[in-house]
Order: C-alpha cells, then structure tokens, then sequence
C-alpha cells in the first residue's frame, strides 16, 4: 500500500503490517521527524550519527581494515576508536599484553613489513639498540669490503690513490 512519509510527504511503499507505525523513507527523515517533534533532541542525534559511523568503521576494520607504510617504513593499520598502530603491534597484542614502556618489538629478519609472529621479539631498548648498532656496524664493514674489492693495490697490496 502506499503511504506517506510523516516528515517529508513523500509518497512511499509500504507492506500494510508495517503501516500502521509511523512511515519514512528513510532513517534521516525518521531522526528529523523525531527530532521536530521532540522526541529526540540534537545531542541524540549526533551520538547517533557517531554511533553509525563507528559501526562502519568497525565492519570495514573486520573486512578490509586501512593500512598505510609510514614514513619510518613501518606498516599501519587504523583501528576505529582507538587509532592508528604499528601493524606488528597490533599481531602482537592478539596473544600478548601491549608493549610496555622500555622495551621493543623486534623483526627478527630485520624485514619491517614482515609481521609473522614468529619474526617478532620482544626485546628490552638497550639491548635493541645494540642490536641493531653492532649490524649496522657489520654493514658498514662489509660494504667497505666490497668497495675494498673494487679498488686498486700496489704489489704490497696497498690501496693506489685514486
Ligand atoms: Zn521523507
Ligand atoms: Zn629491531
């Protein structure tokens, strides 16, 4: 049967059953009803309208939640609510508590966007920093070793000026 909505006039359709309650055609003009008529105040609406787009985000976060590399190189994800996190954080968090103050969550493989748990270690900062200032070391010589190798030598194997 054909109805009308009680907020706009427009005409709608409508199975009989459900016609007897007031009609809209849609959520907003039901709220704008409602709020006209007092039955709702604006405080009501804006939580509701907070409540939605929360509800959405969180459907999108289940199904295709937002990730982004940052600039440190690191892979974020979004997570309605409560922001946006380190993604081998976020794998963490599923079996074990946050990290806390002072210590680290370390890619084993040195790969940031490898976030397997089983490439994660948690580690406490200072041994973290060694860590990675004793490898970067261990680069630096090799990488001289391998320019080493392009270089030149005299018959007592010292370097020829360039
Ligand atoms: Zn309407
Ligand atoms: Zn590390």
């Amino acid at each position: 049967m054909k109805v009308r909505c009680l907020n706009c006039g427009e005409e709608i359709e409508r199975i009989p059953s459900r016609a007897k309650r007031g009609c809209y055609c849609n959520n907003g003009c039901q709220m704008q009803f409602r709020y006209k008529t007092n039955k709702i105040n604006k405080f009501e609406i804006t939580k509701k309208a907070r409540e939605a787009r929360t509800k959405k985000a969180i459907q999108r976060f289940k199904t295709n939640p937002k990730i982004h590399i940052s600039k440190r190189g690191y892979k974020m994800i979004y997570i309605p609510t409560k922001g946006t996190k380190k993604y081998h954080h976020f794998i963490w968090e599923k079996t074990h508590p946050p990290v806390q103050k002072g210590f680290v969550l370390h890619h084993i493989n040195f790969n940031k966007l490898d976030n397997k748990m089983e490439n994660l270690k948690l580690m406490n900062g200072r041994e973290h920093n060694s860590l990675h200032t004793t490898i970067s070391n261990e680069q630096n010589k090799e990488k001289f070793r391998q320019y080493a190798l392009t270089r030149q030598r005299d018959k007592f194997g010292r370097f020829l000026s360039l």
